[in-house]
């Protein structure tokens, strides 16, 4: 026991990035799953039973495990699997199940065994990295940020002491007339903003705020003992979008701010994004590819863009329905996501077409990144069924910076490249060569 997942020894461990362990006597299925998962960027190593767990366990900690119930069938197996996860294991990294049956028995004992997860076979790959990538910590979800103004320093540090226990970052100003600067320095999500100071009252910090359209559209709440009503109305009328009394328990504190800042967030990412697949929608890919091509003129750097778009991606639709494709761009978005790098930019195009710009690349690595993601997408089992899978590939158009040097050659270049690979029968990666065009 002294090797527990549990024990203090394995604390000091951190999951190693994208490691998954799956236990499974089965080899051809292993095999089989393993390669699909390692498409999406998971490294997966295979261990016969849950002894072979704990001992890899003790060497690295994983993301996830996931357990095979049905290894040909054999009801003895998964009863042996559940008897000793009820009896000794306590598991220390989250356990997906999969099985044969798909029936509430099994699910039910899953989910009492400490299951996050439960799939039937064939088992749906996309689900199933969609899992996985849940459960790993979001990288670099920022925390929310909110500044306090406010002129007693006693009142201020409890707010921060508040909201910091609750996830948030705040930070405080206690003079009022440094209001601005540090709304430069700091960029907050939000403000928490007394009413009554010293210099200035918060109903002219509120209507400044307002006046610049840098700052329309962060949330101001007042805080005050004020309980005139037409005062409080007044607050509101200029610029204030909420009114919180004094004294605050802290509770409501934390659940107004919060739900303020989770409808902020959301109502910017529909802006920005798109809804299936949450990937830069088409104008903002725009806007952000005049950037970067000016900032590659600027430092003298390169940079390639990528346009794909689905081979006979309507005869699918047609065959499978529109929420098998949708499952389909899902998938191509998150293999996109998972082999980029963190700094390149993905963008969904339109319907079945997205974009990549890949930064500091010169045209023929952007090829090689490119053809690896094309040759691991081609190879993904969508929509399993007991009648077989379902195959997509993409065709892909790349033009490099500087072989064309403003944001519209390098889309007319990458477009007609992507053309050019749908000419040549699809499923093909094809270079813009600037003579060429
Ligand atoms: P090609 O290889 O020449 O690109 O053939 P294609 O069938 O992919 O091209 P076409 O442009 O004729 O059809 C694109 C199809 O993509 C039409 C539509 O059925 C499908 N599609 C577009 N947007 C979506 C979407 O959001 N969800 C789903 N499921 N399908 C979509
Ligand atoms: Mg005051
Ligand atoms: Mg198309
Ligand atoms: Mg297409």
């Amino acid at each position: 026991m002294e090797n527990a997942p549990n024990s203090p020894h394995f604390q000091r461990y951190k999951p190693v990035d994208q490691l998954v362990y799956l236990v499974s006597p089965d080899q051809p299925f292993c095999s089989f799953l393993a390669q699909q998962i390692s498409h999406f960027g998971y490294f997966v190593q295979t261990v016969r039973d849950l002894p072979g767990l704990q001992n890899a366990l003790a060497e690295h900690v994983s993301v996830a495990a996931i357990i095979d119930l049905s290894p040909f069938g054999v009801i003895t197996f998964r009863e042996q699997i559940f008897s000793e996860l009820s009896s000794r294991w306590q598991s220390s990294i989250p356990l997906i199940f999969l099985s044969d049956f798909d029936e509430q028995e099994s699910r039910l004992r899953a989910i009492r065994s400490g299951g996050v997860a439960f799939f039937p076979k064939p088992v749906d790959i996309v689900n199933l990295v969609d899992t996985l990538d849940s459960l790993q910590k979001p990288q670099s979800e920022d925390r929310h940020r909110v500044l306090i103004v406010e002129d007693q320093h006693a009142i201020a540090s409890y707010y921060q002491m508040v909201l910091k226990m609750s996830d948030m970052d705040a930070e405080i100003i206690t003079d009022s007339t440094r209001l601005l600067s540090k709304m430069y320095d700091y960029h907050p999500d939000l403000i928490l903003m007394d009413l009554y100071m010293p210099e200035v009252n918060g109903f002219e910090l509120a209507k400044m705020i307002r006046q610049m359209n840098e700052f329309v559209s962060i949330p101001i709440v007042f805080l005050s003992s004020e309980e005139n009503f037409d005062r409080r109305m007044e607050a509101m009328r200029l610029g204030g979008d909420d009114f919180l009394t004094k004294p605050i328990k802290a509770s409501h504190l934390v659940s107004l701010v919060r739900s303020r800042l989770e409808r902020l967030r959301t109502l910017r990412s529909y802006m920005v994004r798109d809804s299936l697949t949450s990937l830069i929608n088409h104008t903002t890919f725009r806007g952000m590819l005049a950037q970067e091509v000016s900032r590659c003129r600027r430092q003298e750097n390169r940079l390639a863009l990528a346009m794909l778009d689905l081979d006979h991606f309507k005869q699918i639709n047609d065959t499978y329905g529109h929420a098998v494709g949708d499952s389909i761009l899902k998938s191509l978005s998150r293999l996109l996501k998972q082999r980029l790098r963190k700094s390149d930019i993905i963008g969904r195009y339109g319907g079945e077409e997205f974009v990549a710009l890949l930064l500091d690349v010169d045209a023929n690595q952007a090829y090689n990144v490119m053809e690896e993601i094309r040759s691991h997408f081609a190879e993904v089992e969508h929509h399993p069924t007991a009648k077989g899978a379902v195959y997509v590939t993409f065709s892909c158009g790349i033009a490099a910076y500087p072989d064309f040097t403003t944001a519209k050659q390098l889309s007319d270049a990458a477009d007609q490249a992507l053309y050019a690979a749908k000419n040549a029968g699809r499923n093909r990666v094809v270079i813009a060569h600037p003579h060429e065009t």
